[in-house]
């Protein structure tokens, strides 16, 4: 699922459209909801497709805010700090192997999963030093480390993002979130 924000009267083709999937959506919306004040709360559906929205005016005092924070550093300074919150995370143990690295459910066991060796290639596929390669046993889920990142850290927020978002809002004549 994804979202698509849809200009209403686009003054350029930047408005027409801002369309994020659900995990690069949240992140920005939440933010946006909380620099954005009595201005972003005229919105009362963000997370949903439901069609709400803001009217020109409204989407162009957004911009503004959104503009201010980008320039002021305010933005930069909560990304960052975003970042390192969601690194400070503690790991998670794999759902699909309870935490062993090793899938003992059907799909494991009919794929071999149970039998297979840890190759050093799992080891990229993690961001955190992977404690099985080399060990009997795989899970696809959690390329066989037992532990996987918060789920928290699937949703991603990059400045870039919300300088895309200022410019669409400054251009886009209102909004409607489908
Ligand atoms: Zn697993």
């Amino acid at each position: 699922m994804g979202m698509d924000v849809i200009g209403r009267a686009p003054a350029t083709e930047q408005g027409a459209m801002f369309r994020r999937s659900a995990w690069g959506w949240r992140a920005l919306a939440d933010y946006t909801m909380r620099i954005g004040g009595d201005v972003a709360a005229k919105c009362g559906y963000w997370h949903t497709n439901d069609g709400d929205g803001l009217d020109a005016e409204d989407s162009a005092a957004l911009a503004e805010i959104i503009g201010q924070a980008l320039e002021s550093g305010e933005a930069e300074r909560f990304v960052v700090e975003r970042k390192a919150a969601l690194d400070a995370l503690p790991l998670v143990p794999c759902r699909f192997c309870e935490g062993t690295g090793v899938r003992n459910d059907d799909v494991g066991r009919k794929s071999g999963m149970v039998f297979k060796t840890v190759g050093p290639e799992e080891a990229e596929r993690v961001d955190f030093p992977h404690p099985r390669i080399g060990q009997i046993g795989t899970c696809n889920a959690c390329a066989s480390a037992g532990m996987s990142r918060h789920p928290d850290t699937l949703y991603h927020l990059e400045l870039e993002d919300i300088r895309e978002w200022r410019a669409f809002l400054a251009a886009c004549g209102g909004f409607e979130i489908h």
